[in-house]
């Protein structure tokens, strides 16, 4: 791969899908880091991201000084930004030194990380992960047992019904629950608790396909022209259809459902579903026909990567698209 243009979004995209098979990762790995170091990255917000994905590469390739070098970068890559991605890039380096027989290094990097078990809902993951590489699934238990009790302190009360209730606290329970069973523990309090909010939700009926039915900018034009009435349940713009539904995959997310897909309509499609003597905007028409879509090849998985395509088509990438609007 020689990179004699800026790399976008979508290539970083890509790259993550086809280094490992490439046949010089390392090569790859070394470009990343230099695009990001030299500025040669359309957006650079993305230099974080490119380094962490040549540290990966390089840590798949058991190559740990470099995959370190990397890691360091990317970790000084998101020195101001106090998120989630920042956490991850440090579990990432902790992991590498676990893996590098630097164990207090390791430890060093990743105590600070624990304050984000109770901000961040997929810190639980990232967080454990270095520790279960490092075989420190005691410590890793011990922290996710103390953010457990303080997120139900917090919260007071009676224990949360379902998964959706339980929001961050859920995540942590599952993880904690998870590594309880690697570690061959007996179930405790919270363990019986984890498992009730996941039973639930297992046995929940899916989302509605109604819900997660998606009509593309063209298709969004053509069905308010036809049916006017039809802003009430998709919204009055294109913008705040698209809104609509990436909050409702949120929300869905955060109630612990994974797996989800939008189903793109058209209006053609539509009519043809109710058939020539059907009502195709009545809300028994359109949900018969996202059920449809449900069973059908056309779905698009939900959510892309940070900085791949957008899921509706437009062409930009999904964290400067439509994964801000869910927070509208
Ligand atoms: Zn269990
Ligand atoms: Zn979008």
């Amino acid at each position: 791969m020689s990179l004699k243009t800026d790399l976008t979004s979508a290539d970083l995209a890509d790259i993550r899908r086809s280094a490992l098979g490439a046949a010089d990762p390392l090569g790859v790995a070394a470009e990343l880091a230099e695009a990001a170091e030299a500025g040669h990255l359309t957006d650079p917000e993305d230099a974080g991201y490119a380094l962490a994905l040549a540290a990966e590469i390089a840590e798949s390739r058991n190559k740990l000084d470099a995959a370190l070098r990397y890691a360091d970068r990317a970790v000084d890559a998101y020195a101001k930004r106090d998120d989630s991605q920042a956490g991850a890039a440090h579990a990432l380096r902790a992991r590498i030194l676990f893996r590098a027989g630097r164990e207090d290094d390791a430890m060093a990097e990743l105590e600070p990380l624990r304050p984000l078990l109770t901000r961040h809902p997929d810190a639980a993951a990232y967080v454990s992960a270095p520790l279960a590489a490092g075989g420190r699934n005691r410590v890793a238990e011990q922290w996710l047992t103390d953010a457990v009790q303080e997120t139900l302190a917090e919260r007071g009360g009676a224990d949360p019904a379902t998964a959706e209730d339980a929001g961050l606290l859920f995540f942590l329970l599952q993880q904690r629950h998870r590594l309880r069973h690697a570690l061959g523990r007996q179930h405790d309090t919270h363990d019986n608790l984890a498992e009730r909010l996941e039973t639930r939700l297992a046995n929940a009926a899916p989302p509605p396909a109604a819900d997660l039915l998606f009509w593309p900018e063209a298709e969004f034009g053509k069905l308010l022209a036809r049916w006017p009435a039809l802003s009430a349940d998709y919204g009055d713009t294109w913008d705040e259809h698209r809104a609509r539904l990436e909050r409702e995959l949120v929300r869905l997310t955060g109630a612990g459902r994974t797996g989800l897909t939008v189903l793109p309509g058209t209006v053609a499609g539509l009519t043809g579903f109710a058939g020539a003597d059907g009502d195709p905007a009545g809300a028994k028409s359109r949900a018969g026909y996202a059920a449809r879509l449900a069973t059908g090849a056309a779905q698009i998985p939900w959510p892309p990567e940070r900085n791949g395509s957008c899921w509706c088509g437009s062409g930009l990438k999904y964290k400067k698209c439509c994964l801000p609007r869910s927070r509208g």
